[in-house]
């Protein structure tokens, strides 16, 4: 993958899509294997955002069946087999334990419902999950003695799906959407429309690339216009705000926004996965490599997603809750490993309630809404379904270009399972070169995980640094600022 800054003045394309989380990512992927032309821009990094702060899974949802959205549950259990199909390097099954608590006969039975509707609703020819089962209190101890306690009835266990790398997952979909001859590039914001005679013909952008040489402060960046015949949002928890800057006023479709922590800590389970639902929400305890993902909290959050970021507080709270639940957990703060914070970016149900809102996804044509012809955006929906989502965008654009496509084949095409060579330090040549790493941050927290199990060590951060320092013309200024500017990832917010 090469940055395509070139292409984009000097090209015109069938579409502009503004956001390269997961939904950008499998849009510009379905688009191009279609043979549609496409531009992608992303102001950061690729998934640096919500598409990097989730719970890593890919699932059902089996909560989702308490509000009976029985379309949502079966879409995302068969986006889940088709995930496990197209990328089974990175995404592989998960069994979950739900214990019950001297809930009796009543909450079992609730439950075994609940999930023999969901065995249910995953059944479908090709490869199908285990079914759920029941476990005796001893055998539930025994496979997990986290959940020992006197008044443990036992558990029933079920399988879902986990991402190893949700980061390298949405990276693999940009890769095959670069193979099929999309312009692609990280570090390019779009900052306005292109509108003439109320159609929508591009955007115009801004290459935020950091400087070479000096500290992070950046040369005055250079912008310009991608033509575009249709434009798409996929702007996550910032579409709102795009919008409302572009079109003058507030977009008529109205975002939530809901913050989600995560803890990483050392291992707490190892095989096990385990979930627990209480009358204040529910949580979940992740073996991820080798240590424990606990994950997560939901709360409307109404300040500017710029700004989001973990709390003391946040985590004393979630812990105090994780405990009052499952006591043999016994968290503390000196546990804490990694800490992050994402915003589900929902659509405004009105209620003002977070955790039960939808998450379903919504596609806007602001040309009925709004009257700008030609610019659509993709809001809500989970990572689970982001694939299906691009496909039902993609048929809508294509109608709207009037374009005969070829059939879209992302449900079976395999992802490219970018691999990489060792040692480390040839594997960052590789990554800059191949895979559009432009920061330190990049490559220890996206194109490797590095960085996501607590500060890396100084000697991995030079080693690092100096390969990119080599590659990317940086000074030895650069080079210390880039090292320090990791900070920000492991520090609490006030
Ligand atoms: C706490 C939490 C847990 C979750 N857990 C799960 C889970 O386990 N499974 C699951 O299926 N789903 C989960 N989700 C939901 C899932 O993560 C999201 O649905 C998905 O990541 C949304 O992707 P996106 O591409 O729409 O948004 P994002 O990943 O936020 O991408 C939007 C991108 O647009 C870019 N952008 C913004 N403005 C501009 C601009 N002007 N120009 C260019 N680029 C711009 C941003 O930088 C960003 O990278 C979770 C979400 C949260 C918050």
């Amino acid at each position: 993958m090469r940055r395509a800054i070139d292409r984009f003045p000097n090209e015109s394309f069938d579409v502009l899509i503004v956001g390269g989380g997961i939904t950008g990512a499998c849009v510009a992927r379905d688009a191009a294997r279609r043979g549609l032309k496409v531009a992608l821009v992303e102001r950061g990094d690729f998934a640096s955002a919500t598409s990097a702060h989730n719970s890593k899974l890919i699932h059902g949802g089996l909560r989702y069946l308490r509000n009976f959205e029985l379309g949502l549950v079966r879409e995302s259990l068969r986006e889940r087999r088709i995930w496990q199909r197209i990328a089974p390097h990175l995404v592989s099954p998960l069994p979950f334990l739900v214990p019950l608590y001297g809930g009796g006969f009543k909450a079992r039975a609730t439950l075994s419902a609940g999930l023999t509707l969901y065995d249910l609703l995953s059944f479908d020819r090709g490869r199908v999950m285990p079914g759920h089962s029941w476990l005796s209190a001893d055998e539930a101890r025994r496979r997990e003695p986290l959940l020992d306690s006197p008044d443990l009835d036992g558990a029933f266990c079920y399988h879902d799906a986990q991402m190893a790398s949700p980061e390298r997952l949405a990276l693999e979909c940009l890769a095959d959407a670069d193979a099929q001859g999309a312009a692609i590039a990280n570090y390019v914001a779009a900052e306005r429309l292109l509108v003439r005679d109320g159609k929508v013909e591009g955007c115009t952008v801004r290459d935020t690339t950091p400087a070479a040489s000096g500290g992070m402060a950046r040369e005055p960046a250079s912008s310009f216009d991608i033509r575009a015949k249709t434009t798409l949002v996929a702007a996550g928890p910032w579409a709102d705000i795009f919008l409302a800057q572009a079109l003058g006023h507030p977009s008529s479709h109205k975002l939530m926004r809901s913050k989600g922590i995560h803890v990483l800590v050392p291992a707490m389970t190892h095989k096990f996965a385990l979930t627990m639902a209480t009358a204040h929400g529910h949580f979940f305890v992740l073996p991820w490599r080798g240590h424990t993902l606990l994950g997560t909290t939901d709360t409307a959050f109404t300040g500017n997603p710029d700004d989001v970021g973990v709390s003391e507080t946040d985590i004393a709270d979630f812990f105090a809750f994780i405990n009052k639940h499952l006591p043999n957990a016994r968290l503390a703060r000196d546990k804490v490993e990694f800490f992050y914070a994402g915003l589900r970016p929902l659509v405004d149900d009105g209620s003002g309630d977070t955790y039960d809102a939808s998450r379903k996804s919504e596609l806007i044509d602001h040309g009925k809404d709004d009257g700008l012809d030609g610019l659509f955006s993709a809001i809500g929906g989970k990572w689970t379904t982001s694939r299906h989502l691009a496909e039902t965008v993609v048929d809508r654009l294509a109608e709207k270009l009037d374009a005969t496509t070829q059939a879209c084949d992302t449900a079976t095409a395999m992802l490219p399972g970018l691999r990489h060579p060792e040692p480390l330090e040839a594997r960052v040549h590789t990554v800059i070169r191949d895979e559009m790493a432009l920061t330190l941050e990049d490559v220890v927290m996206r194109r490797t995980e590095l960085g996501q199990f607590g500060p890396p060590p100084q000697a991995t951060l030079d080693t690092v640094s100096r390969a990119m320092a080599q590659d990317l013309g940086w000074s030895e200024e650069r080079r210390q600022s880039e090292i320090a500017a990791l900070a920000h990832l492991y520090e609490t917010r006030p």
